[in-house]
């Protein structure tokens, strides 16, 4: 039996489903009219939170396509992000001179942006790096750092659904919600 202290029910919708997947295409789009269309694209899905953005992104994709997955952490189970990036797999290929994209669920603080972008522009010297985020949490940001591409600014609250979890749950939801204080 789950015992969470946040319900399903109490959740207020912020972006409903229909309207994700609208954003997405868009942002499809824009991502590919910036890569030559017969080049490859490297996409870098962030775990486990843009699991769900990243799976609906890559089906609007026409160019040719390889994904890969990434492991990061800096949360735990609190709702504030805190200064330690931990828990980090990285098994990738070479992706020297490819066109890489970083796919991201929520960028916060900029902490893990700013440190995937400078690993992979240091570690893998690509072609071309861009970072995309479906949501943008401005107001929150510890470093200097932008995504190239983002599907919505937010508030400085704590979302969920749609990869983005409380206390590993919601994950599965197909809307992102947030719990009204
Ligand atoms: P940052 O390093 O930018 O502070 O945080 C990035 C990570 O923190 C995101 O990839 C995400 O996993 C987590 N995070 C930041 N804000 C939220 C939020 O509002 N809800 C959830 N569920 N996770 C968040």
């Amino acid at each position: 039996m789950m015992t969470l202290d946040k319900k399903v029910e109490d959740l207020k919708v912020l972006f409903s489903e229909t309207e994700l997947q609208s954003k997405i295409k868009e942002l499809a789009t824009a991502i590919e009219n910036d890569i030559p269309e017969d080049e490859e694209i490297y996409v870098i899905c962030v775990l486990k939170g843009s699991v769900m953005f990243c799976a609906d992104l890559v089906k609007h994709f026409k160019h040719p396509i390889q994904m890969e997955f990434i492991r990061i952490s800096s949360y735990g189970h609190e709702t504030r992000s805190t200064n330690n990036l931990q828990a980090i797999d990285l098994t990738l290929p070479d992706l020297h001179n490819k066109n890489v994209v970083i796919v991201e669920d929520i960028i916060d603080t900029g902490l893990t942006a700013r440190f995937l972008t400078d690993l992979f522009k240091i570690k893998h010297q690509p072609k071309k790096l861009l970072f995309v985020s479906l949501l943008n949490k401005k107001c929150a940001r510890q470093i200097d750092i932008e995504p190239d591409f983002f599907g919505y600014e937010i508030d400085d609250k704590f979302v969920v659904g749609y990869g983005l979890d409380y206390k590993g749950y919601y994950r599965n939801l197909p809307y992102i919600g947030y719990f009204p204080c």
